[in-house]
């Protein structure tokens, strides 16, 4: 028996495990680790326990909970929680506590999943590292003294240390397949627009996405055919009817011939790790000797990938967080005698220091003189790297990158030099600008046991052909099931 979503979702479903023992395993271990990882601002055990005791009962009855019945789901802390507190990572949220759920929440709730938590991230999803969270970082259960990356870091840590089968984050330049291939489990961003936005709190609205993090790809899949769909509550959701996810790796079952995976080398010359381009190397071994095509492509503005996405990002939070005034949400500084002032020692007190840069470069960006040279230039680029990957993709079916040009960093090693640490989300930025879809797979370690990620993008609203491809990857290698000391090892009973 493993702890998988898919493996608990069908015991309980059966009768065979009690949703309420899961939770007890998960909170035990959350219990035992959580100490050192620091992945989760909120545990909510008697929540949990309530949600699987119900679970349980609806199985007795002869009920069906759903396709993901009794599975402990952990959530970014940027995902609205009726009634539970919601902090973004931010002292301005520190006590907010939201009157309604995201629609993502509710999916997975009415699914049968079991919330047990709220994890850490950088504040407002501003970072890499996850040091950027107002509450303290969270380390990477793989080595201690490095980060998870970021900004969703608690959710990649809890899964990678086995603390939960299955997490969401939120994904606006990397921000799930960089920690996921820092935490070695399996990261997946889908096309914008597959997974409605209501309930995440925003950070740059054209770029946000949310999606899973879990141990195997087919769990990822499980995830997307329980949170993917139309809502009319997100005006950019899609309206194309998604995929049956789990469905299409299983037809598929692992065949990668006749697939065509595009390399952009030119883009990987500089700056990424001799361990990382290794193990990309040998990854793309294997998907060859499966049958697969590994084609040169050329992404030509992709080099201009991140200042784009610095100004377009920033320029949004800019716009964004105006609405953290103090008045209407949250954290309110005290004794101020004008308004002006209020507003002014409110946002001076609430918001931490990459939070307040990055609402200056957007303001900056956007601001009467700079707009033409700065914002305005940015989105042509931007539809530029766009037809760069469109015309790619007419001639491969997936787009094969490192996740991330290096292994997860230590802790306090980039904080204090915001560019370097910006240069971490080089290869995961352009899906976001594109819209595309993008997952990450554990694809090797280094001689440091660190794990490293293999990124696949596809075309849009192919969701299902992106998983599809690393699916059939994980299958033909063992990575996936490689884990950190720390987590318990793959039996649950
Ligand atoms: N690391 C990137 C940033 O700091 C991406 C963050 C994210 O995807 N939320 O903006």
């Amino acid at each position: 028996m493993t702890d998988t979503a898919v493996a608990i979702a069908a015991d309980v479903r059966a009768g065979r495990r009690r949703a309420l023992d899961i939770v007890e395993e998960h909170l035990a271990r959350i219990d035992s680790r959580e100490h050192e990882i620091h992945a989760f601002n909120l545990v909510l055990a008697e929540r949990a326990r309530a949600a699987a005791a119900e679970i349980d009962r609806r199985v007795a009855a002869g009920d069906d909970p759903g396709p993901l019945a009794g599975v402990p789901v952990a959530l970014k802390d940027n995902l609205c929680t009726r009634g539970v507190v919601t902090t973004a990572g931010s002292r301005m949220l520190a006590e907010y506590v939201p009157p309604y759920d995201a629609a993502v929440v509710a999916r997975l709730e009415s699914a049968g999943a079991v919330i047990v938590g709220k994890t850490n991230c950088d504040e407002f999803a501003m970072g890499s590292s996850t040091e950027n969270s107002a509450f303290g970082p969270t380390r990477n259960p793989w080595a201690l003294d490095r980060t998870p990356g970021g900004s969703s870091g608690g959710s990649a840590a809890a899964v990678a240390a086995r603390l939960v089968p299955l997490a969401l984050g939120s994904d606006t330049g990397g921000s799930i397949r960089q920690p996921a291939g820092f935490c070695g489990v399996v990261g997946f961003k889908p096309s914008y627009g597959r997974v409605s936005r209501y309930g995440l709190i925003a950070f740059a609205s054209s770029l946000d996405q949310i999606g899973p993090f879990a141990t195997t790809v087919t769990d990822a899949a499980l995830a997307m055919d329980v949170i993917a769909g139309h809502d009319p509550r997100d005006s950019t959701a899609s309206r194309v009817v998604p995929p049956p996810f789990v469905r299409t790796l299983v037809e598929a079952a692992g065949n990668l011939r006749g697939v065509r995976i595009g390399v952009p080398w030119g883009l990987l010359t500089e700056g990424v790790e001799r361990d990382v381009m290794r193990a990309f190397e040998t990854a793309l071994d294997v998907v060859r000797d499966r049958g697969a095509a590994i084609v040169e492509i050329a992404l030509p503005h992709s080099v201009h990938a991140i200042p784009v996405y610095y100004i377009i990002a920033t320029a949004e939070a800019s716009s964004n967080l105006a609405r953290y005034d103090g008045v209407r949400y949250g954290f309110r500084a005290a004794d101020a005698r004008t308004l002006a002032e209020m507003y002014d020692r409110t946002r001076g007190a609430g918001f931490g220091r990459e939070v307040k840069r990055r609402i200056m470069l957007g303001t900056y960006v956007l601001s009467a003189g700079y707009y033409d040279a700065y914002y305005l230039k940015a989105q042509q680029v931007r539809t530029l790297i766009r037809r760069d990957y469109d015309a790619a993709l007419a001639g491969v079916d997936v787009i094969a990158m490192p996740t991330s040009p290096t292994a997860a960093f230590r802790l306090g090693e980039r904080i204090e030099d915001p560019v370097q640490m910006y240069l971490s989300d080089v290869f995961t930025v352009s899906a976001n600008l594109t819209g595309l879809p993008a997952v990450t797979v554990p694809c090797g370690l280094t001689a440091d046991r660190l794990p490293v990620g293999l990124q696949f993008t596809g075309r849009a609203l192919d969701d299902a052909d992106v998983l599809r491809v690393a699916d059939a990857f994980g299958r033909v290698t063992s990575w996936s099931s490689e884990r950190p000391a720390m987590a318990p090892s793959s039996t649950s009973h």
